[in-house]
């Protein structure tokens, strides 16, 4: 039997001051879980606090298996 878990939604807010939009929220760091994490507004994704991507951490979006073996069959062997 599955219990049940509390997930609280990341709470944002947008102000658009008549110049580039400035975004507050209260998700943390995936990584370290400590720093806020750095929100993109354009895609509306959390990548990792600034300090953990100086040490190498990204978000990365996983290509699919078939687009992959493509890559490598093409000769395009990159991350992914
Ligand atoms: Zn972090």
């Amino acid at each position: 039997m599955w219990g049940s878990v509390a997930v609280k939604l990341a709470h944002i807010t947008i102000n658009d001051l008549g110049g580039a939009p400035l975004a507050t929220h209260n998700m943390p760091c995936a990584v370290c879980g400590t720093s806020p994490a750095v929100l993109d507004i354009a895609t509306g994704v959390f990548n990792p606090c600034w300090e953990c991507q100086k040490r190498g951490w990204i978000l990365q979006k996983r290509k699919p298996l078939g687009e992959r073996l493509m890559d490598i069959l093409m000769g395009e062997d990159g991350p992914g």
